[in-house]
């Protein structure tokens, strides 16, 4: 793995400063429902700063998805701002979102997502088609597929993949960009423990090698044990915010 190529997060999309990577200011997602409203997220603030490793936890419908739709920009809070390396998104137009989404948020979800008729290397080239980009698509794709660990599935399609390889295509696919920001709504829900304990080792080389920040929704208690700050979320209030020592790794 020596030999990668240089995949650190990019810095040009915000103020290299103290500017929280994610800043989210009493966010609330209020939904009409039988003639009353279902308040979902119910005043969350909270700041992430590049390099941060963080567990969003809490029981089933809590509202862990909702809060990362908010924060990704795939979803508009009723109330509240979300900033993105210092910009505020939420009322932005969609057109410009996209930029934004594209360049500073890698995403990941439980069920991975890839397209099944893209060859493994043609998923992870995807967000490169969005925007403008540097260099080749395919040598990067290339380059982040080595470096999870599939330097030898570039034409595999995602079904002739174990679950855990198709996650880590999802994770170079959400490193494609070059985020400074990778969200992530249960990613080792569907894989089983020895492979969901591979992604986390996985995710933390990657924190270390390009200081992308993590926030990681997750019930996996392995997660939450792994991360260096957890957020726990009940009823669509933020009820802990737990750290440990800033940029000390989880013991083994
Ligand atoms: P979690 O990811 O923590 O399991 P969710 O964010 O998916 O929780 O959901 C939080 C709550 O909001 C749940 O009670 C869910 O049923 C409700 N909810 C989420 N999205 C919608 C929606 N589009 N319409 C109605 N209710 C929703
Ligand atoms: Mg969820």
């Amino acid at each position: 793995m020596s030999t990668i190529p240089e995949v650190r997060a990019r810095t040009d999309t915000g103020p290299p400063t103290a500017t929280p990577v994610l800043e989210a200011r009493d966010l609330w997602r209020s939904l009409p429902l039988g003639g009353q409203v279902l308040d979902i997220l119910r005043g969350i603030s909270f700041r992430i700063e590049r390099g941060e490793f963080v567990a969003l936890m809490g029981p089933s419908g809590s509202g862990k998805s909702t809060l990362l739709g908010c924060i990704s920009g795939l979803d508009q809070p009723s109330r509240g701002q979300v900033l993105l390396n210092g910009t505020d998104i939420t009322r932005m137009k969609e057109s410009q979102l996209a930029d934004i989404r594209n360049r500073t948020v890698g995403m990941v979800f439980q069920a991975y997502n890839l397209i099944p008729t893209l060859t493994a290397q043609e998923n992870v080239e995807v967000p490169l088609y969005v925007g403008d980009h540097p260099g080749s698509p395919g040598r990067r794709a290339q380059e982040l597929l080595t470096l999870v660990g599939l330097g030898q599935r570039f034409g595999h399609r995602p079904a002739q993949l174990s679950g855990g390889e198709q996650q880590r295509v999802a994770v170079a696919r959400a490193l494609a960009t070059a985020p400074p920001l990778v969200i992530a709504d249960e990613p080792t829900g569907n894989i089983d423990r020895r492979q969901g304990t591979a992604l986390l080792d996985l995710l933390e080389e990657v924190r270390q090698r390009t200081g992308t920040t993590f926030v990681i929704a997750t019930h996996d208690e392995e997660v939450g044990g792994r991360a260096d700050r957890v957020l726990r979320i009940d009823d669509g209030v933020l009820v802990a915010d737990g750290r440990r020592r800033s940029g000390t790794p989880a013991p083994a």
